[in-house]
């Protein structure tokens, strides 16, 4: 049999566009994956102990894309959650992104008042100011504040995740938390804030059961370029591996999870609990506190980041830099040149895509090209 597509990764960007194509144009799919799992970096699933974790690190679905939430709607029923965090400093846990609430867990309530009187003298309340932003002022007690949360919020985290320091980085990586002037404690102010009912997994599953799209997991590609027959290719890998690294490689950070089951009912007081300055993790995921799941065990995650090595371990991040962007550039230019072969998802557009923005990217490159050849 000849499929239409041969479709390279099962995550969102491959399974989105294998059903497109499938439910749509009536087309036939394969999609093809290394690992024994579909769903990519969103996967979930039941540990030994039988509780609902995520493989790849906490996944909060948030969106301002009405669009994209009523297209995943049609695979999927939702559990409610607004995601909240807490930030290790000294002796104290802080809402991040660093906010009013920050303000007063940390300080004493004199001067609390006045570094929130001074913010609401400059800004409106519910404005986000990235820190990169904020450490420009000329106001010296605003720069006192700014230094603050770079050194206690962002600088240890950044060494850690990154390897280097926020400014070293496009400002947009820091910009994803930036310092609000609020009281809301939520992670993320989207109006569309939820979790799949029955995990990320099995929404994947519903999305791709269509008999004309076969799948096929624990096997590179390249093994089978030689014994399937297609038309066209989706390719959702890496792009640099794609052309072999002609250009040189592409970096990306990489994590390290470390699971641990606790014979109590919590870990902690919520989802995820950040360390930006103790420790050699960054984080603390509890999935219980995301799934609602009933159980007297719970299991929790540590994330610790690694320089991302081929062959050893998984590419999460992309590293958003100028040097990385104008090597990226050399990739599209080939990328462009391509006839049959199109590029979409994290890795293969080298962007860090929230889930949200993968989706809504592989529903564009359907409709406005695929759909169309
Ligand atoms: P992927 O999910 O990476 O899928 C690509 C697939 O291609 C992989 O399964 C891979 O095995 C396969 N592949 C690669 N090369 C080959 C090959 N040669 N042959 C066969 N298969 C191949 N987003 C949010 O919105 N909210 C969150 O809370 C959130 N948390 C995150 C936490 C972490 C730790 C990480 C890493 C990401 C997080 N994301 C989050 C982002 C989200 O995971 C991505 O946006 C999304 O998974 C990207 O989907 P994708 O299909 O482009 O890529
Ligand atoms: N960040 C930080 N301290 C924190 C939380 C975030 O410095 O306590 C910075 C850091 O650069 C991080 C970025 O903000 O990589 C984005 O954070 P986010 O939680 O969005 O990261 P992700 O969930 O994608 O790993």
């Amino acid at each position: 049999m000849i499929y239409d597509y041969l479709i390279v990764g099962a995550g969102y960007s491959g399974c989105v566009l294998a059903e497109r194509i499938t439910s749509q144009l009536g087309k036939k799919v394969l999609i093809v994956d290394k690992r024994n799992h579909i769903a990519g970096n969103a996967y979930d699933e039941y540990n030994e102990e039988g509780i609902l974790v995520h493989r790849y690190g906490p996944h909060l679905f948030h969106t301002k894309m009405k669009k994209v939430f009523d297209y995943l709607s049609n695979f999927t029923k939702w559990r409610e959650y607004s995601h909240k965090v807490l930030a290790v400093i000294e002796d104290k846990k802080v809402p991040v992104p660093f906010n009013l609430n920050s303000i007063d867990i940390f300080f004493s309530p004199k001067q609390a008042e006045k570094l929130t009187n001074l913010l609401l003298s400059k800004y409106k309340l519910e404005t986000k100011i990235p820190i990169l932003k904020l450490l420009e002022t000329s106001d010296k007690e605003l720069k006192f504040l700014a230094d603050f949360i770079y050194e206690k919020i962002f600088l240890g985290y950044n060494l850690k995740q990154w390897g280097v320091k926020p400014e070293d980085l496009d400002r947009t990586v820091s910009g994803r938390v930036p310092v609000f002037v609020s009281r809301d404690d939520r992670y993320f102010q989207d109006p569309y804030q939820a979790v799949p009912l029955f995990g990320y997994t099995k929404m994947f599953k519903n999305m791709i059961n269509n008999k004309n799209i076969n799948v096929l997991l624990n096997t590179d590609y390249k093994d089978i370029l030689n014994t399937i027959k297609f038309d066209k290719i989706i390719y959702t890998g890496p792009i640099d591996e794609y052309y072999d690294y002609t250009f040189g490689n592409l970096p990306y950070r990489s994590l390290n999870f470390q699971y641990e089951t606790k014979e109590k009912e919590f870990f902690q007081e919520l989802t995820q609990v950040n360390y930006p300055n103790d420790n050699d993790f960054t984080r603390i995921t509890e999935f219980k506190h995301i799934t609602g799941q009933k159980h007297h065990n719970t299991t929790i995650a540590y994330e610790f980041p690694e320089e991302f090595i081929i062959g050893k371990n998984d590419p999460y991040y992309p590293i958003p830099n100028e040097e990385n962007h104008n090597k990226f550039a050399k990739y599209i230019e080939l990328a462009e040149k391509e006839k049959n072969v199109f590029f979409t998802g994290r890795l293969a557009n080298y962007k860090y895509y929230n889930m949200d923005e993968t989706v809504g990217v592989a529903l564009q490159l359907f409709e406005k090209t695929i759909s169309k050849v």
